[in-house]
């Protein structure tokens, strides 16, 4: 009797060294990626059968998992090697991909010594997720700015990626139970950091502004940034006070998961018409333009799936 052909239609992954469908990834009770959120990740995304700016993803992986201390045991040639093969095995053309570094199971159980772990390699391709969804990105997202600050930039460095959402989190269910469709936190001091995987954009003028602090160095951003001035804007990296949002002329975000979604009210403050600003409606314009014209693109080999 032969094995049934694996089913990776829902998304697959590929488990140190293993390829297999996304329903059965799964990692051990004692990996410490579990039990202590110690795990760092990227997440880059494929539109059309293209990575968008996987260069620039691979060098965020690279600097948090050296800010961890994670060691995969995994070159760069063979992440994308990996990568480009989940989604080719997939055969998803948009799609959401993962790549995820846990430190492991230790040798013994409950050690403490994080030298005692094997870190792990584990990437996935799933079907694209838009992190606001689009009927709200559409009608422009409701944000609540949240009571909880975000934690401390001295406690966790907010540019290494990491799954260490309680503050987020704590956010979300204060905006769901507000009305809202989600939050973003302002800092210790009172200066505006992200959201629950999005950065934030003010539009005032022809200025262009994002927090200087608290905040990961999302790519989405960093695109945002690019496209300024060859829309004659001005792109700028600064502290921004609750002040600054409320008297701001549009508010966007910014996600791989959605790209530049705008926003049509901040807490009771409502900007313009209600609907996503001009500048906010034009960069989202440009920067899926963009895309469409192939844009810092990498094509999928989805040959490879056969291999
Ligand atoms: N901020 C946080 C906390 C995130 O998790 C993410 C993405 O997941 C972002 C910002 C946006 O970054 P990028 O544009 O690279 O997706």
């Amino acid at each position: 009797m032969t094995e049934p052909t694996p089913d990776y239609s829902k998304g697959a992954a590929y488990m140190n060294g293993v390829y297999v469908p996304i329903s059965e990834a799964r990692i051990p009770v004692g990996d410490w990626g579990f039990v202590h959120s110690d795990v760092t990740y990227d997440v880059v995304h494929v539109t059309d059968g293209g990575f968008f700016r996987l260069e620039d993803h691979l060098d965020r992986f690279h600097k948090s998992l050296a800010g961890y201390r994670l060691d995969p045991g995994v070159t760069r040639e063979e992440m994308r090697h990996i990568l480009g093969r989940v989604v080719a095995l997939s055969g998803l053309k948009d799609a959401f991909v993962a790549m995820i570094s846990t430190r492991g199971v230790p040798k013994v159980y409950g050690s403490r010594n994080p030298l005692d772990c094997a870190n792990t390699f584990i990437a996935y391709a799933v079907p694209w997720v838009d992190v606001i969804k689009p009927d709200v990105q559409e009608r422009g997202a409701h944000l609540l700015v949240a009571s909880v600050p975000r934690i401390s930039p001295k406690s966790l460095d907010p540019t290494l990626k990491n799954y260490m959402w309680r503050d987020f989190t704590r956010g979300m269910f204060e905006a769901l139970d507000k009305g809202f469709d989600t939050a973003i936190l302002l800092d210790q001091d009172g200066f505006l950091t992200e959201g629950s995987g999005f950065n934030v954009f003010i539009v005032k003028d022809d200025k262009v502004i994002t927090p200087d602090r608290g905040a990961l160095e999302g790519v989405t951003r960093l695109s945002v940034l690019d496209l300024c001035p060859e829309l004659g804007l001005q792109p700028v990296i600064g502290p921004i006070t609750f002040d600054d949002l409320m008297d701001a002329d549009e508010v966007f975000t910014t996600t791989t998961a959605g790209g530049v979604m705008p926003c049509a009210r901040v807490n009771d403050r409502i900007y313009g018409n209600d609907r996503p600003g001009p500048i906010s409606a034009k960069l989202k314009e440009t920067y899926w333009r963009k895309h469409k014209e192939g844009w810092h693109m990498t094509p999928v080999n989805y040959a490879d799936a056969e291999n």
